[in-house]
């Protein structure tokens, strides 16, 4: 889990590609696109 660089809330993700991964702030709607990089997995 990540948290929103605006607002420091815990922020929704959506894994419905495989190529990205969305992350949404609840609370201010900040948005961030985060690349996954196959061969490499967020530890
Ligand atoms: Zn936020």
């Amino acid at each position: 889990m990540i948290r929103c660089t605006c607002c420091g809330e815990d922020m929704n993700y959506n894994d419905e590609t495989t190529r990205i991964t969305e992350y949404a702030c609840r609370q201010c709607h900040n948005v961030e696109i985060v690349r996954k990089k196959s061969g490499r997995s967020a530890a």
